[in-house]
């Protein structure tokens, strides 16, 4: 279950891929653990549904509060980090690596930069695809 989760979180759009982005690595914890919390809640409706029958054991307490457990610790660390991100963001200002130009946090290319080094990145993924 929570590897599926991860999955999905780690398929990022290719722009947002090449600019190392710590926000999203918070937004991204508490989305998880939101996700997790969401998933526990519905495991224990099903719980509950099914309690007396032989599929109770399925949806068994200790994992649901490991699971609960796991969501909270999750959205804990994404609050953590999103409250470090905004300290850091205000101390270092970001600018572009090539011009200098302010840009925002967790970026490393200004927009026009960045559009050149996408378009760098696709010409070199064309010239050595096999055909
Ligand atoms: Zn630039």
């Amino acid at each position: 279950m929570v590897i599926t989760f991860l999955c999905t979180a780690k398929l990022t759009p290719h722009g947002e891929a090449l600019t190392v982005d710590l926000t999203s690595m918070s937004s991204t914890l508490l989305r998880l653990g939101l996700w997790i919390i969401l998933a526990v809640v519905a495991f224990y409706v099903l719980h509950e549904t099914y309690a007396g029958t032989h599929l109770e054991a399925y949806f068994s307490t200790p994992m649901l509060q490991r699971g609960l457990m796991l969501g909270a610790l999750l959205v804990v660390a994404g609050i953590v980090m999103r409250l470090a991100e905004k300290g850091a963001s205000k101390v270092v200002k970001n600018r572009c690596s090539v011009c200098k130009t302010p840009i925002p946090s967790g970026a490393i290319y200004c927009r026009a930069h960045l559009r050149n080094v996408l378009a760098r990145e696709d010409e070199r993924t064309h010239m050595t695809r096999t055909r």
